[in-house]
């Protein structure tokens, strides 16, 4: 008897935390732990919550990303994560920048996987004048021939750069804190934390949507997850891609195995909490890591990826589809 009046207060404190997020008034850096931090027999009441906030701001509908590796390895920099590292070993493929062509029918593809964003995506530190022309190229050629969303994530920008893929049609620019700024340094070495922020800022100030997310799962405590989650607030990024670290053999992060299924859906709903009304996507790692759980992802994100990640792969596009389907949610179609 008391137990279940003890859940049932609980399952209310969700509810009003959700009703404050709609609100607008923001949940407290508190609050957000101990989303975190709850007991796993909260979780269908944390999900519960989290999707009232979420059903608010987009319905049932789901949009979906596809991402082509436009340029793999070769990267100068040393992140902890990242298979195409110069620190790491994994047995990737390397090439450098694909042709115009390649990337275009990339576009094509999303097209029939029913995505509405292409996200084209390039190793290194950042695009050299080639790359960036054969980049723009392609985006030329997309827009004018297919309604797609395109987000461009090429590294560090400068200004000129970020204003060309704008003229060129990028709607988006994708560049990921991955964690929080006194986390940063364990994480990578070769370019900064503040670095990043000033990329986004970068491209914000062209005019392209800002789009910057996480990896969880490298070792950052709660706090710390929590920190980034209110960066990402504080730096309105519309579209928050929440990654959930695949330990790649190879790389200096390969021997992490942090997350459970349940720690990833408590993240999800989290971040629905803090920034309620922007898309949040259950992104890389999300099979490996929240294996049959997956579905429950999206009462709290709003986007996923179809097909292949970087350079590890998805699961196929129809049961990311038969999951929407068997939810009873709708893939967004690209309104452009
Ligand atoms: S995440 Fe990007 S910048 Fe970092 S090592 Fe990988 S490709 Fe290079």
């Amino acid at each position: 008897m008391m137990m279940s009046k003890t859940l049932q207060e609980q399952q209310m404190d969700w509810r009003k935390l959700a009703d404050k997020s709609l609100a607008g008034e923001g949940i407290s850096r508190e609050e957000a732990l101990e989303v975190l931090r709850a007991d796993d027999d909260e979780l269908l009441a944390i999900m519960d919550a989290a999707y009232r906030v979420r059903r608010q701001f987009y319905g049932n509908k789901v949009k979906l990303n596809l991402i082509i590796n436009a340029k793999s390895g070769h990267c100068p920099e040393d992140c902890g994560y990242c298979s195409q590292s110069r620190v790491s070993d994994a047995p990737i493929e390397k090439y450098t920048m694909l042709e115009k062509d390649v990337l275009v029918d990339g576009a094509r593809k999303a097209m029939e996987m029913q995505a509405g964003t292409y996200c084209i995506v390039a190793s290194g530190r950042g695009p050299t004048p080639r790359e960036l022309d054969q980049v723009v190229a392609a985006v030329e050629e997309i827009k004018a021939t297919m309604p797609m969303k395109i987000c461009a994530c090429l590294g560090i920008l400068s200004q000129e750069q970020a204003n060309r893929l704008k003229q060129a049609g990028v709607d988006r620019y994708n560049h990921n804190l991955n964690t929080s700024e006194d986390h940063y340094s364990h994480i990578t070495s070769t370019h900064t934390y503040a670095d990043r922020v000033h990329t986004v800022d970068t491209a914000k100030q062209a005019g392209m949507s800002p789009c910057s997310g996480v990896i969880m799962g490298m070792g950052e405590t709660d706090e710390q997850l929590v920190d980034v989650a209110f960066s990402l607030r504080e730096l309105d990024a519309d579209s928050i891609p929440v990654n959930f670290l695949n330990p790649i053999p190879g790389t200096p992060l390969g021997h992490l195995h942090d997350l459970d299924p349940r720690r990833c859906l408590k993240a999800l709903a989290m971040f629905r909490f803090v920034c309620p009304t922007k898309e949040i996507r259950a992104s890389g790692g999300r099979e490996v890591n929240l294996g049959s759980l997956q579905p429950l992802a999206l009462y709290a994100a709003n986007s996923v990826f179809v097909g292949d990640y970087l350079t590890t792969d998805g699961q196929e596009a129809t049961a990311d589809h038969r999951m929407i389907a068997d939810l009873g949610f709708e893939v967004e179609r690209c309104a452009l």
